[in-house]
């Protein structure tokens, strides 16, 4: 949710996203609070990404997880298979020099915003910092299309502006637990010339939003994405902003957005 925290206005990586994706789509999303409609097979695949991502958390603390185990085998299948192809990331290394935290949290304030990121785990030592995440879908998307995306762009710059690491000594990684065969990952590494970028383009496009913003309260509606475009074929705002219609069936078909599931909603 955007809620206001000492004047500065939350936002996520999905916030980010939803932005560049489609301006309008932020509106009715975040300022109108309009809910998508109900999708079952959705949901149920939101709920169990959600249950694998506590259970992780819960091993990362020691805490038992026999019980999610038991009450569902598919969760039993994608750790057993996670485990036998990164057995090194399950390890819980004792010594003082490596720092893990599961569901790690932190903010950066950039302009009037407060950039919230949340690291399904964090493992760090004197040297490097890897971020890592957890993905349950079982396609992992295109290698170019997801360095795009605003969680990894978010993910790696917040770490290299609150903390010691240099950009070159940042990394992040994706693991897709559910993928055929066995599980994959998808690893970027960071650099200077990165972090500049990303933080060119997030200024341009908080800029943008303080202007959206401020026109909004003037009753200028965001804008929308061109006509025909394929941000509004599967979109569930089509009816609302009088473009295609929206069609049920193909939404249930489409990949969803690598930052809409099993993330924990701010
Ligand atoms: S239908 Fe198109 S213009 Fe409307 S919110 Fe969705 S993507 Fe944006």
């Amino acid at each position: 949710m955007l809620t206001t925290h000492t004047q500065l206005l939350r936002l996520s990586q999905g916030h980010l996203n939803l932005l560049a994706t489609c301006p309008r789509k932020f509106q009715h999303t975040y300022l109108e609070k309009l809910n998508s409609p109900a999708d079952s097979e959705h949901e149920e695949k939101q709920i169990l990404g959600s249950r694998f991502h506590l259970l992780m958390q819960q091993r990362e603390m020691g805490l038992p997880i026999n019980n999610f185990l038991e009450a569902d085998s598919r969760l039993q299948t994608w750790m057993s298979a996670f485990a036998s192809v990164a057995p090194e990331i399950l390890t819980l290394k004792t010594d003082s020099q490596t720092f893990r935290e599961s569901e790690h949290y932190r903010t950066l304030q950039v302009q009037d915003y407060l950039l919230i990121v949340i690291y399904d785990l964090l493992i760090a030592d004197y040297q490097q910092a890897q971020i890592l995440d957890w993905k349950t879908y079982p396609q992992p998307p295109d290698k170019r299309k997801l360095g795009l995306n605003w969680q990894t762009r978010l993910y790696m710059y917040v770490l290299a502006e609150t903390s010691e690491y240099l950009p070159e000594n940042i990394s992040m990684t994706y693991w897709f637990v559910q993928s055929e065969g066995k599980p994959q990952n998808i690893q970027f590494n960071y650099n200077p010339a990165q972090h500049t970028k990303t933080a060119k383009k997030l200024d341009q496009l908080l800029n943008q939003l303080t202007i959206w913003l401020k026109n909004y309260q003037n009753g200028k509606l965001f804008p929308q994405v061109p006509e025909n475009s394929q941000a509004c074929k599967y979109c569930h705002f089509a009816q609302r902003c009088e473009r295609i219609a929206v069609i049920e069936t193909a939404m249930s078909n489409v990949t969803p957005d690598i930052d809409t599931i099993e993330e924990v909603s701010l």
